[in-house]
């Protein structure tokens, strides 16, 4: 959109001050989105455990001049402008409401359990070559994300497609208000209700709420729950039903395979809106279920069937991630290949400067296709975003970067198309950088991935930062306003590697960290973490790091506490120390009887400041321990007292780990030390269903075999083949972390959808499992654990618990970053 502020504040219903409007190009409601650049409004949202007021102070010192608040003295920000509205996420809004007001297009609204973004995305592209298309960017579904995208369609577009998500009853006929789309999709619903919704039932409705004034939905009908709920729901209106089956004769349309191969599936579609007989490149349920939504859709807008055919057959998966690995030369690599649009390239450039902090950045990109702007236009905006940045150097792909430079501080190289860039690649240095990729698809740049990147790796842990994020926000909506988070990241974070997620972790505004030894404090330093950081065990060989480096020592004994003193002492330096209490652990701390000495050495050491005081709870796990526990926090508290009677409330008191800051919100205190559960894993079931999975262990198939009846396999022969069979060896053994005590069917892993146990002994290097006759191949993906396979699993199996299976799991296995 166009709107100056003066038209803004006119259609959220905001008094514009007496000062002259400014031009809105971009509208921010989180203040890490922030990036350089004129034009930018800031939405002052204001959530459970999150006031975006708080940061109005240091955008504006940033240069963001254009506020949406919620009644806030704008006195001290002399030539800023403040709309002031009663609830911001309203006047957001409302501002959507405006936009589909003035902008109107042909919209369809896409809902459902899974599948709405890739249906948005395919329908999008089966439409772009002869529409004007517009689609909501990546996943912006949710009650803020649905304004945002309509602020980013073009005013010529000629179908709009949204993705609308809920997650609390009653949000539906916000979207559906906002968003009033004439046409339907709802995708499929899931087999969960969730926790905020009684019933599958209750959720369904709420979502066809999105479809109350529209005129047609398509649906698959082969889920008889939503069929039926659907059904009601259409005769109180005039709802056209658009239902397409698997089968004949069960639905309006019949998506009918023909035959599937290797390469993807040929399907003929039969409906009285028009038949095609197509060919996509995919063979599994869900991505045809995704296709047939969409492509139903396309027809029933009056698209001609065999237009479609073309775009159906390069429909590939998308990819919405960004993906950082080791490269060539101690390189970092990172490759976002989410549709490259202005906002994606703001991000990741972001994404770019937190994670290559320490290196060289250099960005390669090509021509954005579809940005829904003139060139001239287009040209000017990257130009301003890539600018701000600070980097070595961008290599620019494409007809159109070779036919116009950008305006570029740093210097630019331009190549006209992605085999040229490849041709001259060696001629330029990649050592130790820092490199972007960010490139439209057709420029395939995963031809540069491969050849930046080193070899592929056949085992790695892939760590999914977006998820990470997702984990910390929940645990950190159970927190009151004010309670501080400390995140624990000692054993390389979990296994999950440590500088990724504290940079992560910093971002996001976390308190304190903390890491078992001060060299994983050290390296943080280097890695240009501020934050400060805790150190669990302070060894005798480390302690002039502490004062080097800025790190804080858990100090639990009286011996440790002389050495800091006289070090300190001597440096003449001062240092933040955190007390370890015991109160029921026994293990590390200072015991109730040790506090009149403990509290007379710290008044007669001036160098030494009491940062906090805290302890361990032992079982804050198990609720059968829950009186235990409480016993805990109330010995915690009368030791912490004695200490403020001495020494006043300044320092932080922190007891809960990961189990009790859901289970025992009286033991927050000042602060919570957050675990296991940042990396997925909960104690409660309730708790789990609400964090989603970091982490997972993939490992490939190296080899598939024949074995005949009387053979054995492996180590010791332990497995001994019953009758013929055919064995799969898969990369991964106890060297791995892939304990050996999975051997013999203790373990199993997961190929393609189903499990398989494993033969015989895990050696070294790999396992085997039995396949019998599944149609796996050689360079077949093999799970050890993740999403699929929760790691809980495998650690019961090892007779174990999830944070062993995760610190087990050996450097020499690489990890891979993802993030949405
Ligand atoms: C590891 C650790 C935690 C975190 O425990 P989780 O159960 O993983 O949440 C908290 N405090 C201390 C002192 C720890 O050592």
């Amino acid at each position: 959109m166009n709107w100056d502020s003066q038209e803004i504040a006119k259609r959220i219903g905001a008094d514009h001050p007496n000062k002259e409007a400014k031009p809105i190009k971009r509208i921010l409601f989180d203040s890490r989105q922030f990036s350089m650049g004129e034009g930018q409004l800031f939405f002052a949202l204001v959530g459970k455990h999150h006031d975006g007021h708080n940061y109005i102070e240091e955008l504006y010192l940033k240069g963001i001049r254009v506020f949406v608040v919620q009644g806030i003295s704008s006195n001290n920000f002399g030539d800023a402008i403040f709309l002031k509205v009663e609830d911001s996420l309203k006047a957001l809004q409302m501002l959507g409401k405006g936009i589909r007001t003035s902008i109107d297009p042909r919209l369809v609204a896409v809902t459902g359990s899974n599948g709405k973004t890739v249906v948005k995305e395919w329908l999008y592209r089966l439409l772009a070559h002869q529409a004007k298309a517009y689609r909501s960017p990546k996943s912006f579904n949710s009650q803020i994300g649905v304004p945002l995208s309509l602020w980013g369609m073009p005013e010529d577009t000629e179908i709009g497609i949204f993705e609308a998500g809920i997650s609390q009853p009653h949000e539906m006929h916000h979207l559906a208000e906002i968003l009033k789309p004439r046409f339907g999709i709802f995708t499929n619903i899931g087999s969960a209700h969730g926790e905020n919704f009684d019933s599958l039932e209750q959720k369904i409705e709420e979502k066809l709420k999105l479809f109350t004034e529209a005129e047609l939905l398509v649906f698959p009908a082969d889920q008889p729950i939503l069929r039926k709920a659907i059904d009601s729901f259409a005769s109180q209106r005039e709802l056209n039903l658009l239902t397409w089956s698997f089968e004949e004769h069960q639905a309006r349309a019949w998506f009918q395979i023909l035959a599937k191969t290797s390469a993807g599936t040929s399907f003929q579609f039969k409906s009285p809106e028009g038949h095609l007989k197509g060919f996509v490149p995919f063979t599994d349920e869900a991505s045809l279920q995704n296709v047939a939504n969409a492509l139903y859709l396309a027809i029933a807008l009056g698209f001609e069937p065999e237009s479609l055919r073309a775009p159906l057959k390069s429909l590939g998966p998308i990819e919405m991630r960004l993906e950082m690995k080791e490269g060539h030369q101690n390189s970092l690599l990172i490759n976002d290949a989410y549709n490259s649009d202005l906002e994606s390239l703001r991000v990741a450039l972001h994404f770019l400067q937190e994670h290559g902090k320490d290196r060289s950045r250099v960005l390669i990109l090509s021509d954005m296709l579809q940005s829904g702007l003139a060139p001239e236009e287009l040209r000017i905006a990257m130009s301003e975003i890539i600018g701000s940045q600070n980097l070595e150097a961008v290599f620019a792909i494409g007809p159109q970067l070779s036919k116009a430079a950008l305006d570029l501080p740093m210097p630019a190289h331009y190549f006209a198309s992605t085999d040229e860039f490849l041709g001259q690649m060696t001629s330029y240095q990649w050592q130790d950088r820092a490199i972007l990729l960010k490139g439209s698809r057709p420029f395939a740049f995963e031809r540069i991935d491969s050849f930046l990147a080193r070899q592929r790796h056949e085992t790695v842990l892939e760590i999914h930062l977006n998820r990470l994020v997702h984990n910390l926000n929940f645990y950190r909506s159970r927190l009151k306003d004010g309670t501080k988070l400390m995140v624990m990241v000692k054993a390389f974070a979990y296994g999950a590697g440590i500088e990724e997620v504290a940079r992560v972790l910093a971002f996001h505004g976390v308190d304190y960290l903390a890491v078992a030894y001060a060299d994983e404090g050290v390296a943080l330093r280097k890695a240009g973490i501020t934050l400060p950081i805790m150190v669990l065990n302070p060894e005798q060989s480390a302690l002039d790091s502490f004062f080097e480096y800025n790190l804080e020592p858990e100090v639990y004994s009286f011996r440790r506490l002389a050495e800091f003193k006289e070090l300190a002492f001597q440096l003449g330096e001062p240092l933040k120390i955190h007390l370890k209490l015991e109160t029921g652990m026994h293990r590390l701390g200072f015991s109730p009887d040790d506090l009149p000495r403990l509290i007379q050495i710290l008044k007669q050491s001036p160098h030494l400041e009491l940062a906090s005081a805290f302890s361990h709870l032992a079982a804050s796990d198990n609720p059968e321990e829950a009186d235990f526990t409480r016993g805990q926090i109330s010995r915690f508290k009368a030791m912490t007292l004695d200490l403020e009677a001495h020494f006043g409330t300044h320092f932080l008191k922190h007891i809960a780990n990961t189990g009790a800051i859901e289970s025992f919100p009286e033991a927050h205190f000042d602060m919570v030390r957050l675990g296991i559960g940042l990396y997925g894993v909960a104690a409660h079931p309730e708790e789990q269903a609400q964090l989603l999975t970091v982490a997972e262990l993939k490992a490939t198939v190296s080899q598939i075999k024949a074995v005949k009846a009387g053979d054995t396999v492996g180590y010791g022969r332990a497995w001994r083949a019953e009758e013929d069979a055919t064995i799969a060896v898969i990369s991964i053994g106890y060297a791995d972390g892939f304990s050996r005590s999975l051997s013999n069917g203790i373990g199993k892993v997961w190929i393609k959808g189903k499990t398989y146990p494993v033969i015989g002994r895990v050696c070294m290097d790999m396992c085997m499992v039995s396949i019998g006759s599944d149609p796996i191949k050689e360079g077949d993906e093999v799970l050890i654990f993740g999403d699929a396979l929760p790691v809980q699993e495998v650690a019961e199996a090892m007779n174990t618990i999830a944070y062993e299976v995760l610190t087990g799991i050996s450097p020499r296995v690489k990890r891979v970053y993802f993030m949405a």
